[in-house]
């Protein structure tokens, strides 16, 4: 295969990260065939495998899924799946979640296994057990921990265990309603920025929501502002949304006047305050899809979803479409899972061979799966 043809090929200098754990064979193999190969994978396999695929999905991938989606509808799709096999193109959390949502004959893998999410490894387990616990003696109050969907399987164990529920950006406001009315304070973890703009859209004063720092003794908090608070944030973020700044919406205003401007609540409160809407993937969708034919927008999300809408609403309806920061807001983990990677797996698959299983242990999943089913009846 020559430099010319490279365009077809998957193998370059710059992704040899990329595909450094899988067999030369499968990054060497054009697109179109690693496609096609998937798809008759899929065919033989039928009801014994479903391939779901988070919206931040890269575009080849994502054409090899049977269901797409935010987090929540993922997880509901998941917990409804009969399927055999689910290979779950997103990241290792949401296959997680998957694994404690199916049964014990059903199988989660993740076809690339470097695939994770900053955000989740920002809240380790023990720290925010110490600091939970930290909260609780020092406030004497009830506290009910919240944790994003974007957390590992051992914090949502904790947070069944502590009385607490899971949350998406699509369900955070009816949930943090519910912890209200079974606590006085809530412990949102790890996203800072979903927690503060879930807060602020039910009413919540600024003063009534610290942020809590791991890197401080007592997360850097006087006992009476802690007392104060209703909301108590962890300090993570997404390393995607936080680039997205009011900056960037004034920007585009001024380019384009009747721009409507809107981001997910993974972004900076400033942000989310300097836009017009705000909401989850799905939202963001539904939204764009019921807007009058030839409307102009800037969405503040991740990269790959953002080009695919503006080219289908492009043919579709002639909407214009184009991403909020110009700069690549690109989630380079979930980027990681290739066709290669998918094909894989699934050759793998057919040979009734498993690799790339993601298996929550015991107790964690009895116990994690209580904070994800909590969410979803809340949800339903
Ligand atoms: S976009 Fe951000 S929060 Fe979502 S998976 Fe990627 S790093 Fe995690």
């Amino acid at each position: 295969m020559t430099e010319e043809q490279g365009s077809q090929w998957v193998s370059s200098e710059k992704d040899s990260f990329l595909f450094a754990n899988i067999p030369a064979t499968y990054y060497q193999t054009p697109i179109q065939e690693l496609l096609e190969r998937g798809g008759r994978i899929k065919k033989a396999l039928g009801k014994d495998l479903l391939i779901l695929a988070h919206h931040y999905q890269q575009d080849d991938t994502f054409s090899l899924a049977d269901f797409s989606g935010d987090s929540l509808y993922l997880a509901q799709q998941a917990a409804k799946a009969r399927a055999k096999y689910i290979v779950f193109a997103g990241v290792h959390f949401m296959a997680e979640s998957a694994d404690i949502l199916t049964g014990d004959d059903q199988i989660v893998t993740l076809p690339n296994l470097t695939a994770g999410c900053s955000m989740a490894d920002m809240a380790d387990h023990d720290q925010v057990e110490d600091a939970f616990e930290q909260v609780e003696e020092i406030t004497g109050a009830k506290v009910i921990p919240v944790t994003y969907i974007n957390s590992t399987a051992a914090t949502k164990a904790f947070t069944a265990q502590k009385g607490g529920v899971v949350c998406t950006s699509s369900n955070s406001g009816k949930i943090l309603k519910w912890a209200f009315s079974v606590g006085q304070k809530v412990f949102f973890f790890p996203d800072q920025f979903l927690g503060i703009n879930t807060a602020l859209a039910m009413g919540i004063p600024r003063e009534e929501i610290v942020l809590w720092r791991r890197d401080k003794h007592d997360g850097g908090l006087s006992p009476e502002a802690l007392k104060r608070a209703k909301v108590i944030l962890w300090d993570g973020f997404c390393s995607v949304h936080q680039r997205f700044t009011p900056a960037h919406v004034a920007a585009v205003r001024k380019r384009i006047p009747d721009v409507t401007v809107m981001v997910h609540p993974e972004c900076p409160a400033e942000t989310v305050a300097a836009a017009d809407f705000s909401g989850s993937t799905s939202e963001i969708l539904k939204k764009v899809t019921e807007a009058p034919k030839g409307s102009k927008w800037a969405i503040g999300t991740e990269i790959n979803m953002v080009n695919r809408m503006a080219r289908d609403f492009k043919a579709k309806d002639g909407k214009y479409i184009e991403v909020l920061n110009p700069t690549v807001c690109i989630c380079s983990t979930m980027y990681r899972n290739h066709p290669a990677h998918v094909l894989w797996v699934l050759d793998h698959l057919a040979k009734g061979e498993v690799i790339h299983r993601i298996l929550v242990p015991e107790p964690i999943k009895s116990q994690s799966r209580a904070a994800l089913t909590r969410m979803l009846e809340l949800s339903a």
